[in-house]
């Protein structure tokens, strides 16, 4: 059984993630989780750092495995035997560059599909992007990612004298 692949900045990983993880895993049985290596995201955590947590939160979901890859993710999944590429959907507003993508990945590469998968309402609001700015200004972001996310970016707030 060849694996799906979820790829993503996850900088940091939100519960929203862990959700599409779940939920994907309960569809395909494997799962590889790949972190992009994209520096021009300009992105708060390093790759090491984000396949960290993702390697904490994964230890218990059996049939996941956590990867990271740099340049085309069609390339990237040519490599892993992958034909089935997970994407989570939140709002409207996700829908357009997600079209894009998929459509343009397919055209690259023809037998490769893009399966999306809606958030559980409960987590339709959150975003990486927003995580950040909560957790940077000093708030509480606990009921939003898990322990081991909450203290890295606590400890990189207090890294930047917040
Ligand atoms: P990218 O920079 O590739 O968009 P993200 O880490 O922001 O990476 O997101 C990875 C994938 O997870 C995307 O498909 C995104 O839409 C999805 N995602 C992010 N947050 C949520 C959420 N709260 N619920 C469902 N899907 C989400």
């Amino acid at each position: 059984m060849t694996p799906a692949i979820y790829p993503g900045s996850f900088d940091p990983v939100t519960y929203g993630h862990i959700d599409v993880m779940r939920r994907a895993l309960g569809i395909f049985g494997r799962l590889v989780v790949a972190v992009a290596d994209n520096p021009e995201k300009d992105p708060l955590f390093t790759v090491p750092e984000r396949l960290q947590m993702l390697r904490d939160i994964a230890g218990g979901m059996p049939g996941v495995e956590v990867d990271s890859f740099s340049g085309l993710l069609v390339e990237y999944a040519r490599r892993r035997g992958a034909s089935v590429i997970v994407r989570g959907l939140r709002a409207l507003s996700d829908f357009e560059y997600e079209f894009q993508m998929a459509l343009t990945n397919r055209k690259i590469c023809g037998d490769l599909e893009t399966v999306f998968l809606m958030t559980s309402e409960g987590y339709s609001y959150l975003s990486s992007r927003a995580i950040k700015e909560i957790a940077l200004l000093g708030g509480d972001v606990s009921a939003f990612v898990p322990t081991v996310v909450a203290e890295m970016l606590s400890a990189r707030g207090q890294a930047r004298g917040r």
